[in-house]
């Protein structure tokens, strides 16, 4: 079967131009995480097939080295897309550097085009490796099935710029020109159609999974501290208590409330005071283990879920985390800031907690009373059931 190459091309250059315009289409006004260059980039891979089309009207080096160089700085900006991509800045160097050095071998190589040639694809076969290398990166690890989809586009590619180098350098193909009689060009023309389709299509498909990722972590985590937000909290925590049910432990809950914070925000800012909050709740992280919960339930009001942890642990828990506050100093943009915290701890056997509502108003108890002794200080309360609870909890209004 022979594939007619100029129908091929343009097939290609149209893939381009429909997978940019619906870019455009779909992300206008909000081009980030790499889209612009990206975008950018299948225009230019347009503009360089329509250069190989030229070329079989205008057989020339330049024109296909014009268009060569086309598609190596659509491949430098894809590169750089995914380094934005990655939150990373793409240096100018990385980018123009590759298509500049391929300008300036093919004026040296102009004598020589089949010279010409295997350095101009091997150029593009280190960029498609470069490209490749972004993707194995530790921060996309995690991007299992788009991020092999986006590789084996780019590996199709890094085969046929080899292969072209290799048959260039056998003499089997006499230059660099695409557009040459036999199938050979017509394979790296379907080979590129393929790659269009699939990089294009795994770039946004890893744009799609971060976006989904942000807006389940702005669902689920508190944006100031990153930990918990009550109502996953609340989930998380009611999963706990069925789980320790079931196994006949005991759960402990500690409430923990800055001490005075309001004077922290009215003398030094609200920002000071977003910055102290922050770095409490990394101190205490700091202080749990795998298995804790920490929320940030409320302003300046964390919990902590404590399964399979008795009295004493949670009680020698709260001391450190009360110690550890008052003996530091919370680094903030106006310097260190010194507080300090009360702690309000109660718990029982998980199977004598009649809700998790009823265990978080006994913390809340425990706290009070902290709070009414003096602040910085842990008190325990005995966990006496929903009932009992119900008129301590009134009693502090
Ligand atoms: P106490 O020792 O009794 O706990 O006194 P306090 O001043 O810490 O308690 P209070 O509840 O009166 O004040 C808490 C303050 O926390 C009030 C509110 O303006 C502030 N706050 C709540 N959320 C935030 C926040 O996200 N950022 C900042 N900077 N302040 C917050
Ligand atoms: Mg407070
Ligand atoms: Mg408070």
């Amino acid at each position: 079967m022979a594939l007619d190459i100029f129908t091929l091309l343009l097939v290609l250059l149209l893939c381009n131009l429909v997978m940019a315009g619906a870019l455009w289409i779909a992300f206008s006004g909000s081009f980030h995480n790499g889209l612009e260059k990206w975008g950018i980039s299948l225009l230019l891979q347009a503009d360089a097939w329509a250069m190989f089309m030229a070329n079989a009207f205008w057989p020339g080096y330049f024109v296909v080295v014009a268009g060569q160089v086309l598609l190596c700085t659509s491949f430098t900006l894809q590169a750089g897309a995914l380094i934005e991509f990655r939150q990373h800045r793409a240096a100018p160097a990385c980018i123009f550097g590759p298509p500049i050095g391929l300008v300036l071998l093919s004026l040296a190589l102009a004598g020589s085009p089949a010279a010409a040639g295997v350095v101009i694809n091997l150029i593009q076969a280190v960029c498609c490796a470069a490209i490749i290398g972004q993707l194995t990166r530790q921060d996309l690890h995690h991007r299992r099935g788009t991020r092999w989809l986006v590789i084996a586009a780019y590996l199709l590619m890094l085969v046929i710029f080899l292969a072209h180098a290799s048959f260039s350098l056998a003499g089997l193909q006499h230059t660099a020109m695409l557009i040459d009689p036999g199938q050979w060009p017509s394979v790296c023309v379907l080979g590129a159609i393929v790659y269009v389709v699939i990089a294009s299509f795994g770039f946004l498909l890893l744009q799609k999974e971060r976006a989904e990722d942000e807006m389940r972590e702005l669902a689920t985590m508190d944006p100031l501290t990153g930990v918990f937000n009550r109502r996953t909290f609340i989930q998380l925590a009611e999963r706990e208590l069925a789980r320790c049910r079931r196994s006949g432990q005991p759960l402990r809950l500690l409430m923990l409330d800055l001490d005075h914070f309001k004077n922290i925000n009215d003398t030094r800012g609200h920002l000071v005071g977003d910055d102290v909050i922050l770095e409490f709740s990394r101190s205490v992280a700091d202080c749990l283990r795998r298995e804790d919960l920490l929320v940030r339930y409320g302003g300046e009001e964390f919990c902590v879920l404590l399964p399979d942890a008795d009295t004493g642990t949670a009680l020698t828990l709260a001391e450190r985390i009360r110690a550890m506050v008052d003996n530091s100093l919370m680094q903030t943009r106006a310097g260190p800031v010194h507080i300090t915290t009360s702690v309000g701890v109660c718990g029982d056997d998980a199977n004598a907690i009649d809700s998790l509502d009823s265990l978080l108003s006994c913390a809340d108890n425990a706290l009070y009373l902290a709070k009414a002794a003096g602040r910085n200080q842990v008190v325990s309360s005995p966990y006496k059931g929903e009932k009992s609870l119900i008129p301590q909890a009134a009693s502090r209004k």
